[in-house]
């Protein structure tokens, strides 16, 4: 278990961009809403879901990404819900 009793949150860095962008930009979700047109538009584990409305939840690459191992993420669709 965890010091404070939750994971530690996702910080909103550059390097996290980054490697965020290697998985939510190419994966079908992203692409099939352009979430690059909302804000925000990436590490949405981090910051919160995207302001886009009414999407279907296709495809997310989540759990392939490092952050997602390394902070005990579930789920995935960070996009979508936190
Ligand atoms: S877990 Fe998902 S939303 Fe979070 S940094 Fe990785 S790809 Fe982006
Ligand atoms: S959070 Fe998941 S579904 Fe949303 S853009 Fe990132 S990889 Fe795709």
């Amino acid at each position: 278990m965890f010091e404070s009793g939750k994971p530690p949150v996702v910080e909103d860095t550059e390097e996290n961009r980054q490697t965020c962008r290697k998985y939510c930009n190419i994966c079908q979700n992203y692409k099939r809403h352009t979430l690059e047109k909302y804000q925000p538009t990436e590490l949405f584990c981090g910051c919160g879901p995207s302001s886009a409305q009414n999407m279907k939840e296709i495809g997310c690459f989540c759990p392939a990404c490092p952050l997602f191992t390394k902070h005990h993420l579930r789920g995935g669709y960070y996009c979508v819900r936190m």
